[in-house]
C-alpha cells in the first residue's frame, strides 16, 4: 500500500511537471532575438561545464552523487532573466547529465527532475509570469521559493518511499542547504551580469565547475566519517568524537562509560550463510544500537563485528544497565538476509558480549579505557559470550 501511494506521488509529479511544460510552449510567445542571445549565452556556459565536470570526474574515476547544485545555479540566472518557453529549454540541463553520467535509479533521475522543473516555475511564478519584475526582495523570494518548493516536493517522495528513513536522507544535512542557498545566489548574481551583458554569463564558467566540485563536498565528508556497510562513525571518526566527548566529560567533572562490544562466533554467520547475510546482520545491529542510545551517546564501528558506544555522564551501574539492554535487544534481533544460493533466511540466535570500562576507574583517558573494556570484553567470551562484564 506504502509502495503504491509512493508509486502515485511520483506519478503525480511527474504529470504536473509535464502540463506546465506543455502549457509553457502553448501558451508563452515566441523570444525576442535578445532572449535568445541571452539564453545562448547560458546554456553554452552551463552546457561546457556540465561536459567538463562529466569528463573530468570519468578522467579521475569517481562518482557524482549530487549534480543538482550545478543546475540550480544556472536555473535560478534563467528564471530572472529569460522568457518561460526559453527556460524550459534550459531545464534539458539535468537531462543532459543524466545522459552523461550514466548512473541507477532513472525513475530517481526523472522524479527529481520533475520536482525541479515544478518549482523553477513556481520561483518563475513569484517573480511575474510574463514581465519579470526586479527587485532584491523579490529575488529573494524567488530563490527562497526555487530551493523550497524542490526540496519539500523532493523530501515527500523520499519519505514516502522510506518512511523509516533518517531525517538526514529525506530532508539532507545542513551543508546541503547551504549549497542551495550558494547555488541560488550565484545564479543571481549572474543574472544581474547577464542583463547588462549576455557574453558575461561565460565568466560563470569557472565558477560554476567549483560550485560543481564543491558540492560533491558533503559525499566526500560523509564517506571521511562514515562506515559504509553501517552509517556508523568509523573508527577514525569515533576516536575523535570520543575525545571530545571525554574531554567535555572531564570539564564538566562528569562520570562517563564506554562499551565495547563483539558480536559471537559471527565467522560462523559468515561461513554457514555467507558474507552478504553477515553484513545485514552489521547493518541490523548498527540500526539497533543507534535505537539504543541517547543523541549524545557516541557511537561507532570499531572494526569487523566489534562496536564501541561512548557514555557521557554514565556511572557504572547506569552503563552495565545500557550494555545490558543492548545485548537483550541483539538476542532478540531477528535479520532478513539471503544465503550463498540466494535463498531467503531469517537470522536470529544472534549474542553479543560486552566489556565495560568507566572514568571514575580508569581515567579520562580514551586509550586506558579501551584498554579496559577490552579486558572486560575477553572476560565475557571466557565467561561464555552472551555477556556483560564490568572492568
Ligand atoms: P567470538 O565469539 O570469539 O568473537 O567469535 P567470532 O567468530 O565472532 O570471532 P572472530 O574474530 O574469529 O571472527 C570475526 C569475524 O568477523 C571474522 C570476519 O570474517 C568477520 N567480519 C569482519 N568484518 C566483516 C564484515 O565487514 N562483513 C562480514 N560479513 N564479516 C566480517
Ligand atoms: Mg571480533
Ligand atoms: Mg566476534
Amino acid at each position: 500500500m506504502g509502495r503504491l501511494i509512493a508509486a502515485g506521488y511520483v506519478l503525480v509529479v511527474q504529470a504536473v511537471a509535464l502540463a506546465l511544460v506543455a502549457l509553457v510552449i502553448c501558451t508563452t510567445p515566441p523570444p525576442r532575438p535578445a532572449e535568445l542571445a541571452t539564453f545562448g549565452m547560458l546554456a553554452a556556459t552551463a552546457g561546457t561545464v556540465i561536459v567538463a565536470t562529466t569528463v573530468s570526474i570519468n578522467v579521475r574515476r569517481q562518482v557524482r552523487r549530487n549534480p543538482w547544485t550545478l543546475h540550480i545555479a544556472y536555473l535560478a540566472t534563467g528564471i530572472l532573466t529569460l522568457p518561460p518557453n526559453l527556460l524550459v529549454l534550459l531545464l534539458l540541463g539535468p537531462a543532459l547529465h543524466g545522459v552523461l553520467d550514466v548512473r541507477p535509479g532513472l525513475q530517481r533521475w526523472l522524479f527529481t527532475t520533475a520536482a525541479t522543473t515544478i518549482a523553477t516555475f513556481a520561483a518563475r511564478a513569484v517573480i511575474g509570469w510574463s514581465q519579470p519584475r526586479w527587485g532584491p526582495v523579490l529575488f529573494v523570494l524567488a530563490g527562497a521559493v526555487l530551493l523550497m518548493v524542490r526540496a519539500v516536493l523532493v523530501a515527500a517522495g523520499l519519505w514516502l518511499r522510506n518512511p523509516g528513513a533518517p531525517r538526514e536522507d529525506v530532508l539532507g544535512e545542513p551543508i546541503d542547504v547551504l549549497l542551495g542557498i550558494v547555488a541560488a545566489s550565484l545564479g543571481g548574481l549572474l543574472a544581474v551580469a547577464v542583463r547588462a551583458e549576455p557574453a558575461s554569463a561565460l565568466l560563470a564558467g569557472p565558477p560554476l565547475a567549483l560550485l560543481d566540485l564543491v558540492s560533491q563536498l558533503p559525499q566526500w565528508r560523509r564517506s571521511a566519517q562514515r562506515d559504509g556497510k553501517t552509517g556508523l562513525a568509523n573508527a577514525a571518526h569515533w576516536d575523535r568524537l570520543a575525545r571530545a566527548a571525554l574531554a567535555r566529560s572531564r570539564g564538566r567533572a562528569q562520570p562517563a562509560a564506554l562499551l565495547l562490544l563483539d558480536l559471537d562466533h559471527f565467522k560462523r554467520v559468515n561461513d554457514r550463510i555467507g558474507h552478504i547475510a553477515g553484513d545485514a546482520v552489521l547493518a541490523a545491529v548498527a540500526v539497533m544500537l543507534r535505537g539504543s542510545v541517547r543523541r549524545e551517546d557516541v557511537v561507532g564501528r570499531f572494526g569487523g563485528e566489534e562496536f564501541v558506544v561512548l557514555l557521557p555522564g554514565a556511572d557504572a551501574e547506569v552503563a552495565c544497565a545500557v550494555a545490558d539492554r543492548i545485548r537483550t535487544s541483539t538476542a532478540a534481533l531477528s535479520v532478513p538476509a539471503r544465503d550463498t544460493h540466494g535463498r531467503h533466511r531469517q537470522l536470529d540466535d544472534l549474542t553479543v558480549s560486552v566489556g565495560v570500562a568507566t572514568t571514575h576507574r580508569f581515567g579520562y583517558e580514551l586509550g586506558d579505557l579501551l584498554a579496559a573494556a577490552d579486558k572486560a570484553l575477553l572476560a565475557a567470551k571466557a565467561a561464555g559470550r552472551n555477556a556483560v562484564i564490568l572492568s
